[in-house]
């Protein structure tokens, strides 16, 4: 198979903000692989909090062209992203990029959209739409905007979050949803998450840091309310570890690689009768629609990155309102413009 690969920007229509970062716009690596007979699309959003950017995206796809262009055959999946990871441990995104473009190839081949592959469906969880960390004005302009949406999944870890999420709550029906990024201190987290129980909040996501596994369980023993962790898990072998003190994860294909290893995560939490989430770094169409091949296999869906760029250069995925439109064409479904 031939690879090849382009950097991309895209702008943010305003900036995105959360406990740890803020951004104005998304730099991606977008993935090609020609087997001769069809084209397999992918694409990366590094991000540096799990060590990536598009630099090291694009050193790791160098890294691995040659086992790649020594395949000709994109169902041998298995063999070449295992192949793959002995020669690289980590870089998701990277990883990711390859999985989806392989995984575009194999529906191409089979004339099969993947969620058909993948047993899951083209009805799925309705998506949460984010409101990033804003003024509390900010808020308020930001939740006005949302009204179409159903679920909203609010960036908290600021000064200010009680009056955010009151703010949320004056001026929106939807549901909460909760995400501190990590920012909180165990104590803090009771305390807060007792408060928005009362606000009708929903869940809460990652409310302390990944590494403080004793706070997670005094957290978890106490809160009111079903506590999702996202940066505590990257890869399946995270879940066991923390199994008995969490309701549920955050799966994203920039963490963990791709559709391949968010399968066996969604399998594991399954067998630990955990609730799973299907999540997205600022991604385009491309890896956003990869994700949603999959959600009809999950309790919740953040997969709403793609309603923030100005413009993107793809077509064949839509979000509407929080409902996710795959295309029915084979693989991914989506093209360059
Ligand atoms: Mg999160």
């Amino acid at each position: 198979m031939k690879l090849s690969y382009e950097k991309i920007r895209l702008r943010m229509k305003e900036t995105f903000r959360i406990a740890r970062f803020s951004t104005d716009f998304s730099d991606q690596v977008v993935v090609y692989l020609d087997d001769g007979k069809y084209v397999g699309m992918g694409s990366a959003t590094p991000s540096s909090y799990y060590g990536e950017t598009v630099d090291t995206v694009i050193a790791v796809l160098e890294y691995v062209r040659p086992t790649l262009e020594q395949v000709s055959d994109p169902f041998d999946i298995e063999r070449i992203e295992a192949e793959i990871e002995r020669q690289i441990r980590r870089n998701g995104a990277a990883k990711a990029a390859i999985d989806m473009a392989l995984n575009d190839l194999i529906g191409k081949h089979l004339s099969m959209p993947l969620y058909r592959l993948y047993g899951s469906s083209t009805t799925t969880p309705i998506s949460s739409y984010t409101i990033s960390i804003d003024t509390i004005e900010g808020i308020k302009r930001r939740v006005r905007e949302a009204k179409d949406y159903p679920i909203l999944k609010v960036k908290l870890g600021t000064e200010e979050d009680m009056e955010i999420i009151k703010t949320v709550r004056e001026n929106s029906n939807a549901i909460i949803r909760v995400d501190a990024n990590a920012a909180w201190q165990p104590k803090e987290a009771v305390e807060k998450i007792e408060q928005m129980k009362s606000l009708g909040v929903e869940f809460v996501e990652q409310p302390i840091s990944p590494y403080d596994l004793d706070g997670l369980k005094y957290v978890y023993e106490r809160s009111p309310l079903p506590i999702i962790v996202d940066e505590s898990v990257e890869f399946p072998w995270d879940i066991g570890k923390i199994s008995d003190r969490i309701d549920g994860i955050n799966i994203k294909l920039m963490k963990c690689g791709g559709m391949r290893r968010a399968m066996e995560m969604i399998h594991v939490a399954r067998a630990m009768n955990l609730k799973v989430m299907l999540g997205c770094m600022t991604e385009n169409s491309v890896s956003i629609a990869a994700a949603a091949h999959l959600a009809g296999l999950v309790d919740y869906v953040d997969l709403d990155s793609t309603l923030f760029f100005v413009e993107e250069p793809f077509k064949g995925f839509s979000n509407d309102k929080g409902i996710l439109r795959l295309s029915n064409e084979p693989g991914l479904g989506v093209n360059k413009v």
